[in-house]
């Protein structure tokens, strides 16, 4: 099982797990597509990564936008000659009690989390079926594909979507062998989170330690968090995994926050 030679697309790897990941794919042997709505972080994130520039290639993406997508896959495809795996990452959060919650913000949460996957998914997929050697598309979910929590009704009914979405990939694509998969990961300090914590304190009326500790990670077995390097493993064997036998799954990566 390797990831060797493969070409990885990877959205939103400018920051946090996504960039955590590319640098996984990387060591691993990938040639990894660095896609970000910031294109001068995407491309300081590829040379960081791959000073040799052979290996990884900064793109602007904005995952919402179909005409940057397909000419972004195009550009992939074209500069490394295929398109093997895709790492559907690219995300935000927005918290808001439900009663409170704008409507422009609940589309912007479901355009970025959910028109993102689809739109990354069609244009990786016209890749995949033409190469005819099959691939891996893999999304991040979160324990919010599993769970609820508080002021999170758009994150968390996009993340459920997610599952949705990876099932009906793994129905269709099996015919060419590709492969699609969820990692739920729980928390992990990254900028996405940093962001929260303070803003939850604000918003419960709690101080960030109380978040933290009585929100965050209450549910944990160990009080950890997740780290970007657990992530990366999860979504690793996702898409160096060869066969069929592994499609249509869903892996929670959280500290035993939630069990299945
Ligand atoms: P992050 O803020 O560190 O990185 C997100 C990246 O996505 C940034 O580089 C940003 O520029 C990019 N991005 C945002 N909107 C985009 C768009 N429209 N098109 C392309 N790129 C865009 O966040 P992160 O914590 O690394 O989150 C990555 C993914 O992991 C998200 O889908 C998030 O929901 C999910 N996730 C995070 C956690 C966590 O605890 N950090 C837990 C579970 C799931």
């Amino acid at each position: 099982m390797s990831v060797k030679n493969k070409v990885a697309v990877i959205t939103g790897a400018a920051s946090g797990l996504g960039k955590g990941i590319a640098a996984t794919f990387i060591r691993e042997g990938a040639k990894v597509a660095i896609a970000d709505l910031n294109l001068e972080g995407a491309q300081a994130t590829a040379k960081e990564l791959d000073p040799s520039g052979k290996m990884a290639l900064g793109v602007a993406m904005d995952v919402t936008n179909e005409a940057q997508v397909d000419t972004g896959m195009a550009q992939i495809a074209a500069h490394f000659g295929s398109i093997d795996i895709l790492v559907s990452n690219a995300g935000v959060q927005i918290v808001a009690p439900m009663e409170d919650f704008d409507f422009g913000q609940w589309k912007k949460m479901l355009a970025i989390h959910l028109d993102g996957a689809f739109l990354t998914t069609r244009a990786a997929l016209r890749f995949m079926y033409k190469q005819g050697k099959g691939g891996a598309i893999i999304y991040m979910g979160s324990v919010h594909s599993k769970e609820a929590s508080l002021l999170k009704a758009p994150y968390v009914t996009a993340k459920h979507g997610l599952i949705g979405l990876a099932k009906v990939v793994a129905k269709e694509g099996a015919a060419h062998g590709v492969r699609a998969n969820v990692v739920c990961p729980g928390f992990v300090r990254t900028p996405l989170v940093e962001k929260q914590i303070p803003e939850q304190a604000k918003t419960l009326g709690i101080t960030e330690n109380e978040v933290i500790k009585n929100v965050m990670l209450k549910n944990t077995v160990n009080g950890e968090f997740t780290t970007v390097e657990d992530v990366a493993a999860a979504t690793l064997f996702f898409a160096a995994f060869e066969t069929n036998a592994l499609t249509g799954q869903s892996l929670v990566v959280s500290h035993g926050w939630f069990m299945q």
